[in-house]
């Protein structure tokens, strides 16, 4: 069976995360309070539900982390985190053959769509990857971050797919891979090391081993 629609996990995905740690160092050594603070507010948030204004409870818990008010905390993520997130990225060159992948999924008449646990801000732009996409969802926007399976059945939506005629595209295996398994998606896993007994249906480290897996899956 053809996929209808390829989405795409974007940090680690899209570009290596090795380049992005190493990019981040400076950054993490000029706050780590913050970022390990944040870093165990984005690992605790995942286990909290209902959420009702996700943006109000990530930075409140990021306060009691860090011993600050909430407007602080919520000023330290939109003008720190997020910020050096994105311009992090403009020394971090995208993976080869990303874009061309993409662009040959899309001549194939598959739909093709982003879902990052991140804002996207500028990040595309800054890899070249702009003005390619059906679909870009934003997780902390639908309310709840990966593994949970709104965001998955929020670029579902956006691409007019249903969950079995659609891949998607992870590097982190708990989070991508069994997220959008647990909805029904097919998957494949962006990584060096594939899980032994892997649930994904393909792992890659080279865009061109997807876009063929895929591609001569097509006119199967
Ligand atoms: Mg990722």
């Amino acid at each position: 069976m053809p996929f209808r629609a390829v989405a795409f996990d974007v940090d680690g995905t899209l570009y290596p995360n090795a380049a992005l740690y190493l990019a981040s160092v400076p950054f993490f050594l000029s706050r780590p309070r913050l970022m390990l603070g944040f870093r165990r507010v984005r690992r605790a948030i995942r286990r909290v539900r209902p959420i009702e204004d996700f943006y109000d409870l990530q930075a409140r818990m990021l306060a009691q982390e860090l011993g600050v008010d909430t407007e602080e905390a919520r000023r330290a993520i939109n003008r720190r985190i997020y910020v050096a997130a994105e311009r992090v990225l403009s020394v971090v060159p995208r993976f080869p053959h990303v874009r061309e992948t993409v662009e040959r999924f899309r001549a194939a008449g598959m739909k093709v769509g982003l879902l990052s646990d991140f804002p996207l801000g500028d990040k595309l732009s800054r890899l070249g990857l702009e003005g390619l996409w059906d679909a870009r969802v934003e997780a902390e926007q639908v309310g709840y971050l990966k593994p949970h399976p709104e965001p998955f059945r929020a670029v579902l939506e956006a691409l007019g797919s249903e969950a079995g005629e659609t891949l998607y595209v992870g590097n982190n295996y708990g989070y991508d891979i069994l997220g959008a398994g647990a909805v029904g998606m097919h998957t494949a896993h962006v990584t060096t090391r594939p899980h032994r007994n892997s649930r994904a249906d393909m792992s890659f480290f080279r865009y061109r081993k997807l876009a063929s897996w895929i591609l001569e899956r097509e006119i199967r």
